[in-house]
């Protein structure tokens, strides 16, 4: 039986995991133990959750809500972690197999890399730890012989996609995007939108943050920086191409032409339950693709003049360095703003763009700075906003 810890575990992939979880216990072909949980600062969830996956550890990021958990978990034996310092315990478990790393932002570098170093398989839905921290992450990896399976749905297609090929014979990759709710609109329509509309996402269910990059194409931007990190291929060969249904998941074009898309419908449940049962594919609580309701798929490619942030990711990407460590914070930051109303949504790119290039040109080589590009670009948004 394999053991699991889960990092994020009351947000939107965590809370998915745990129902994979179910789902695979249930069936009884892959009975997996859940060793340990993290969340942020849900006590009443994460109590929940403890209570019915019984796991050795739970970790909260926040100090007071981890006091909390301690009064709330007293009649179980289980040790509460806190901090950075309890989500990287939470990552290196002992006795752990796989870390599903699926916290949002920057703060998810610390503890993949913790999970690397304790030689855990890394099951990846923190992308922006690739992202500014990709060079490491990856080296980290190749050294320590451990395997980051990707759990975001565009990757997980990618790499089914490469499954039984030759890598060397890729030609390109062709990311897909569902383009998000502004689809269509120009920029000029762009400028009034408010953080509701921004959240109406028209086929993914998501948390907050990656509902608004999916509405700037930041998302898309990310995911392009995680493939390249990820699949070993640079910029130039990875397409983005805009697919409103998001029936096809990403396709992956070899030297002969031949494209090969993986395809279902649109439930994160697929990717994950593909990252914790690699390489077996066994039954899921995923509704059937019908193709009769569906009918037709449509593609377009992505409009750069609306949706800036994609442009500046990939900029960022060829430029490399601490460049995507300071697109990344500035965007977080951003889109905090954004949400909490105190900027209108095409400053979103403005300031990501603005952050990037006063970022001096440095390698990424080291988590200190990583961090310090990250805090500098966040700094220079909450500075542009007062
Ligand atoms: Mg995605």
């Amino acid at each position: 039986m394999k053991t699991l810890s889960i990092l994020g575990s009351t947000g939107s992939i965590g809370t998915q995991a745990l129902k994979v979880v179910r789902g695979l216990n249930r069936d009884g072909r892959a009975p997996m133990n859940v060793g340990v949980l993290a969340a942020h600062h849900n006590v009443e969830l994460l109590e929940a959750q403890a209570r019915e996956f019984r796991p050795k550890a739970v970790a909260v990021f926040d100090a007071k809500a981890a006091g909390d958990l301690r009064v709330r978990l007293r009649d179980m034996d289980v040790r509460v972690l806190e901090g950075m310092v309890g989500l990287c315990e939470a990552a290196a478990w002992e006795g752990v197999d796989i870390t599903l790393n699926s916290v949002v932002g920057m703060v998810g570098l610390r503890p993949t890399l913790a999970a690397i170093r304790a030689k855990k398989t890394v099951a990846l839905a923190n992308k922006e730890t690739l992202v500014a921290g990709g060079a490491l992450v990856m080296r980290s990896a190749k050294e320590n012989g451990v395997d980051i399976l990707p759990v975001d749905s565009e990757h997980s297609a990618i790499f089914q996609c490469l499954q039984g090929n030759n890598r060397k014979e890729l030609r390109r990759i062709l990311l897909t995007a569902s383009g998000g709710p502004f689809f269509g609109r120009t920029r000029e329509e762009l400028e009034g939108v408010t953080p509701e509309q921004a959240m109406a996402h028209p086929n993914w269910s998501m948390g907050a943050k990656v509902t608004i990059d999916s509405a700037t194409m930041m998302n898309k931007g990310l995911e392009v920086m995680e493939a390249s990190w990820l699949f070993d291929v640079p910029p130039e060969q990875i397409q983005v191409v805009v697919h409103r249904e998001s029936i096809v998941h990403s396709m992956v074009e070899y030297a002969d032409r031949s494209v090969i898309a993986q395809m279902g419908v649109p439930d994160m449940c697929i990717p994950i339950q593909y990252a914790l049962t690699y390489p077996r594919r066994l039954p899921s609580p995923v509704e059937e693709l019908d193709l009769f309701k569906i009918r037709s798929l449509h593609f377009y490619p992505p409009d750069l003049d609306a949706f800036p942030c994609l442009d500046i990711a990939i900029r960022a990407l060829k430029r490399g360095g601490l460049a995507p460590a300071a697109v990344n914070g500035a965007n977080e930051e951003a889109v905090g703003a954004f949400l909490r109303r105190k900027i209108p949504f095409m400053r979103i790119p403005e300031l990501c763009a603005r952050a990037m290039e006063r970022q001096p040109d440095r390698p990424a080589d080291s988590v200190e700075a990583v961090l310090e590009a990250d805090m500098a670009a966040r700094e220079f948004v909450k500075e542009s906003i007062v």
